[in-house]
């Protein structure tokens, strides 16, 4: 069972860092709260991180920062959350401990049903205390892509922060009970996907933004000379497994009814799907394997996908994102999200 409470680490010295990543990982009580004096005292920002173990980017980038010693622009506070299940062997490899609830579906009343509940109620009532005028939450993806930004709402603030990582930035308003859901309550709140985890390239976005976030005097205006220009995706859709269904990845169809997805279909992640291109193999009847609510409800899976001879097909030309090849992932969250094209 994961902790509840939050441990306070005020102002740490790079000598107070372990050199390496595990052992720093190690070092921490649980759910952590480091707290950085800037220059400005008057203004502070959130960093939120691990929530998800199997997600080391942001902590990566957190650990490198404090190593460096670096004096930030404001007031930062930096949230390493699900430590336990970072740690738990092989380190970062579980995205929750077995038999927890998702923290990420957990910022949502009732607050008390579970220890994920309390320890999100705890991280809310903090980061309103704050009153930041910030907060990111860095994650990865768990399957190979590049990296991208969410956000509730397309903003000025929010493509500021997010340029600072990524010109990719996918705008949705299904209500999952993440993060995200709180922004607009306090503050700007964007998401960052870094991409797949274990990724030289993601942890280099997660630094490279990171260092932005901490050390530039102002991050929700875009400089006036900026010259990203940003990629966007409109209200993905997520492909979800119904009760009952099974999922696997390969090469063959499964004897009972679910869905077989390609291995290699992470691949398309922010590609082009074309209509009719293969992405596994349908056991049963579509409808009773998988369905595509919108977030006013409605289920749009037939008009993106349909069955031909036992394979699953796309039916539109469309955009793929967050595909994930971890069956758990799959089953307890989504196959992938997309929007089409
Ligand atoms: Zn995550």
């Amino acid at each position: 069972m994961s902790a509840t409470q939050l441990h306070v680490w005020r102002d740490p010295l790079p000598a107070d860092i372990a050199p390496l990543l595990p052992d720093f990982l190690e070092a921490l009580p649980g759910p952590t709260h480091i707290q950085l004096s800037g220059r400005d005292a008057s203004r502070c920002r959130v960093v939120v991180t691990l929530l998800h173990g199997n997600e080391p980017s942001g902590l990566t980038a957190v650990h490198a920062l404090l190593r460096q010693g670096l004096e930030p622009a404001v007031d930062i506070h930096i949230f390493i959350v699900n430590v336990d299940a970072a740690r738990e062997q092989p380190m970062f490899s579980y995205r929750m401990l077995p038999g927890d609830r998702d923290l990420n579906r957990s910022f949502k009343a009732p607050f008390d049903s579970d220890p994920q509940s309390r320890l999100a109620k705890v991280l809310l009532d903090c980061w309103q205390t704050l009153a930041p005028e910030a907060l990111i939450d860095i994650h990865n993806t768990s399957g190979l892509g590049p990296s991208f930004g969410v956000v509730t709402s397309i903003e000025p603030e929010h493509e500021a922060l997010i340029s600072l990582f990524t010109h990719r930035m996918v705008m949705t308003d299904l209500v999952l009970g993440s993060v995200m859901d709180l922004s607009g309550r306090f503050c700007p709140v964007v998401t960052i996907e870094c991409g797949g985890a274990r990724s030289d390239e993601s942890d280099r976005t997660a630094l490279i933004g990171l260092t932005q976030y901490v050390s530039l005097a102002q991050v929700l205006d875009l400089a006036p000379n900026n010259d990203v220009i940003m990629d966007y995706f409109h209200h993905p859709l997520r492909l979800e497994l119904l009760p009952g269904a099974s999922v696997d990845f390969g090469n063959e169809a499964l004897l009972v009814r679910g869905v077989t997805l390609l291995p290699d279909l992470e691949q398309l992640n922010f590609n082009h799907v074309e209509p009719d291109t293969r992405l596994g193999y349908i056991t049963g009847e579509l409808t009773d394997v998988l369905q595509a609510r919108t977030s006013a409800g409605e289920n749009r899976l037939q008009h993106f996908f349909h069955v031909d001879d036992g394979c699953l097909l796309a039916r539109v030309r469309m955009k793929f994102f967050m595909v994930t090849n971890n069956p758990e992932i799959a089953r307890t969250d989504c196959l992938l999200y997309f929007v089409p094209a």
